[in-house]
């Protein structure tokens, strides 16, 4: 017998969970492109999208997903040739390295693996060795999606200039805004992506970049840009179609709203990121349990490079893949695959699977998620530890 029947949960890390309310609002006819209230939308999420990233800077919006936003920082930056650094601590990190070179772009990658962060110690050696900077960017990845590890960005930014180093800080946040405390401005941000599907709450579709005057100055050599992804435009003062390059995406940016709402203007975003740093560390406290005894390890063991927003799990080839196909079968709860965490013994990922956390979520989703895991241990004979879900439970009452 089955206990899927009821509502589904897809607990992977993006696209996450739509609130009703985000949704309800996109259920509409087609509104008035040439003036009236989605100009007003438009012009209200500017600002609101600048004070999601703390930056005073620009943001342009792409009709797009993360890979879009990836494509367009990188062009509005680059010319084909010029040199930057990717600092790669998943499957994310590659990613955003892979749409670099496909452009032509001449990449280095420094690979910290899949359980660690990034070593400064290694990053200043490579800044230092660059004696004519010619490295025109450092990218990274805030929440690698893929490892769950969640890097020091402000670390990043204080390296970058203890070397003297004066290239550009690209940080790929589509994991973690609204997730985990991001301060584009304090930390010395250059470029930021992001997209709809994850923190925001929102269907796949939109993507965002942000830049300071740092960049919008690199902006005016980069060879590689195009008019569709040319992000001068799109900025907040361009005429309404240019915003968009065309017919702006309707529905979705009613969607928007009612998310940039939800967090910015009745939840907060202080609040929010509390939220799910509480959430984080209740499925922190049942990974340990579960841990103690039999083959499920949390995939990084160092708790302060953890992401609040997703946890990577490995379990042992094949319990991952049947732990993961089990829960959905019988109780509607999908959980992610392993992402780029493949090895010689385990070809296919099936010893990992990975838990979301991100979004909209609250207490009884993760502790149900968790007692869903809990089943899925028990009726596959998986070994495990005892005590996870009181463990998760009392994180929670301590909230
Ligand atoms: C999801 C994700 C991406 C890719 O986004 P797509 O919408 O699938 O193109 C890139 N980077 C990170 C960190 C992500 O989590």
């Amino acid at each position: 017998m089955t206990l899927s029947n009821g509502r589904s949960y897809l607990a992977i890390p993006g696209p996450s969970v739509v609130p009703d309310r985000v949704l309800n609002a996109m259920h509409r006819a087609s509104p008035n492109i040439y003036e009236g209230p989605l100009h007003d939308i438009v012009d209200s999420i500017f600002p609101d999208l600048k004070a999601l990233a703390r930056s005073s800077g620009n943001v342009a919006i792409y009709i797009g997903n993360g890979h879009a936003a990836w494509e367009a920082s990188l062009v509005n930056i680059f010319s084909r040739g010029d040199k930057a650094l990717v600092l790669a601590t998943g499957a994310f990190g590659f990613g955003y390295a892979e749409a670099a070179k496909g452009l032509g772009i001449d990449v280095s990658i420094l690979d910290f693996g899949r359980r660690t962060g990034i070593d400064l110690t290694q990053l200043t050696d490579v800044l230092k060795a660059d004696r004519n900077h010619e490295i025109k960017a450092v990218m990274a990845v805030h929440t690698d999606t893929a490892t769950s590890i969640r890097n020091d960005i402000s670390a990043l930014r204080g390296c970058l200039d203890d070397c003297g180093h004066p290239a550009l800080l690209m940080v790929d946040c589509i994991a973690s805004l609204a997730c985990d405390r991001f301060e584009m401005d304090g930390w010395g941000v250059d470029v930021m992506v992001a997209a709809s599907q994850k923190g925001l709450m929102t269907p796949p579709g939109l993507s965002f970049v942000w830049f300071n005057d740092r960049a919008a100055a690199a902006h005016g050599s980069a060879g590689l840009v195009t008019p569709y992804w040319n992000w001068t435009p799109r900025t907040e003062s361009g005429e309404f179609f240019r915003k968009f390059c065309g017919t702006a995406p309707t529905q979705h940016l009613y969607g928007l709203r009612e998310a940039l709402d939800m967090i910015l203007h009745e939840e907060g975003l202080e609040t929010v990121w509390a939220r799910h740093q509480k959430l984080a560390q209740a499925v922190w406290a049942a990974l340990s349990r579960w841990g103690q005894e039999g083959p499920l390890r949390a995939n990084v063991s160092d708790q302060s490079l953890r992401a609040h927003a997703v946890s990577s799990v490995s379990i042992g080839a094949p319990h991952g893949r049947l732990l993961r196909q089990w829960l959905e079968q019988n109780t509607g709860v999908t959980l992610g695959i392993g992402l780029g965490m493949a090895t010689p013994q385990d070809p296919d990922s099936d010893g990992f699977f990975r838990i979301a956390h991100m979004g909209h979520v609250n207490a009884h989703m993760t502790l149900g998620v968790l007692s869903a895991i809990e089943a899925g241990l028990i009726a596959l004979d998986i070994p495990h530890g005892s005590g996870a879900l009181s463990a998760a439970a009392e994180m929670v009452a301590s909230a």
